[in-house]
């Protein structure tokens, strides 16, 4: 596996208010000197399980210390492309995933999203879209030209829409399709627009959020290509900005009918997710299933690729979310492991 690792964080939110009112406790310790987090039984206080992570934040955190911290490294290295080869066009990707994962209500749309209209709230998307711009007109990249597209697309009940479509809007349903010379696994007949600016992509994401059905399973792709024209170099870079669905279990929250098998849909990604990340981690199976659900056929080669991804687990402090934040802590120590 040519995977560059996979890193994975967590966050822990501050308590929201209705967490004051009601008076939860808080049951999460977070030390970030030694990027360990330590969760404690509700009705046991003495029962403690502890995590270790490549990094941690508490509910003090920034969203811009998790952008300098956290997506920082992986922006700027998909914005420098792939350097040294240069055969196919296609070949030379260089890829980066950022995806949030956790609970609903835990800060996963914040930390991805945040709020566009508070520059202090911004998430890693928008942060993201200025940084490439920026990235590309340093000095040394003078002479060069650039293309920056964008896609934005949510994943709801194992379909694939195009938030930028709004004519397909509910409409049409997107395809899948695979081919070595488009660069892999794309979608067929999405929308890739071209921006000139970090606020053309931030157009697209406020116009994209407007069409999304609930606001969970998305993805943003935004993708960018260098020109170097004197010796006919292209260099390609490819990152995936990924805000999954909630992980709750369905049980708890006492789903049925459309809801309920909505949430059929979203256990299915995240278990499918989970499979293909064990898979990798144990490192024997010959077969690592991303066909199994529309996110991890995406995903594949940001997963299994040459390329840098980042897990960012999100999670609430308070008594009342133990099992959920136990489970997400689970899921995150074992794509560590990746
Ligand atoms: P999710 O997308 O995981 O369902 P949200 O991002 O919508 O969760 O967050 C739920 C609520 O908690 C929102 O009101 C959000 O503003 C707030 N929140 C989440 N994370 C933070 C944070 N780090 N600091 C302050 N408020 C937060
Ligand atoms: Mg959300």
């Amino acid at each position: 596996m040519t995977t560059e690792s996979v890193k994975v964080v967590v966050r822990c939110r501050p308590f929201v208010d209705k967490e004051t009112k009601m008076g939860c406790k808080k049951i999460i310790d977070a030390e970030k000197n030694i990027t360990q987090i330590s969760i404690s039984k509700p009705d046991d206080r003495d029962t403690i399980k502890s995590f270790r992570f490549d990094e941690v934040f508490d509910e003090n955190s920034t969203q811009q210390q998790i952008y300098d911290e956290v997506a920082f490294s992986l922006v700027e290295s998909v914005s420098e492309g792939y350097n040294g080869i240069q055969f196919r066009i296609h070949n030379i990707f260089k890829l980066g995933t950022v995806f949030a994962y956790g609970q609903t209500g835990c800060g996963k749309t914040h930390t991805m999203i945040g709020n566009l209209d508070d520059d202090n709230q911004k998430g890693i998307m928008p942060k993201s879209f200025s940084h490439v711009f920026s990235a590309i007109s340093s000095e040394n990249n003078k002479g060069k030209q650039f293309l920056i597209r964008c896609s934005f697309i949510e994943i709801y009940n194992e379909e694939i829409r195009d938030l930028l479509n709004m004519d397909q809007h509910n409409k049409r349903k997107l395809e899948i399709k695979e081919n070595q010379d488009q660069g892999g696994v794309y979608i067929k007949d999405c929308i890739i627009k071209v921006a000139h600016c970090a606020a053309d992509l931030e157009k697209a994401l406020k116009d994209g959020n407007k069409n999304k059905t609930m606001g969970e399973t998305q993805m943003n792709r935004d993708s960018s290509r260098s020109h170097c024209n004197g010796q006919q170099k292209i260099k390609m870079g490819k990152l995936n900005l990924v805000d999954l669905a909630g992980s709750e279990k369905q049980k708890k929250t006492g789903a049925t009918g459309v809801r309920l098998k909505e949430a059929t849909k979203i256990n299915l990604s995240l278990s499918a997710l989970m499979n293909v990340i064990t898979c990798l981690v144990d490192g024997k199976s010959s077969h690592i299933p991303y066909r199994d659900s529309k996110l991890t056929r995406l995903l594949q080669d940001s997963l299994g690729g040459n390329t840098k991804t980042c897990m960012i687990a999100n999670i609430s402090p308070a008594d009342y979310n133990y099992d959920e934040t136990l489970s997400t802590l689970r899921y995150a120590d074992r794509a560590k492991q990746i």
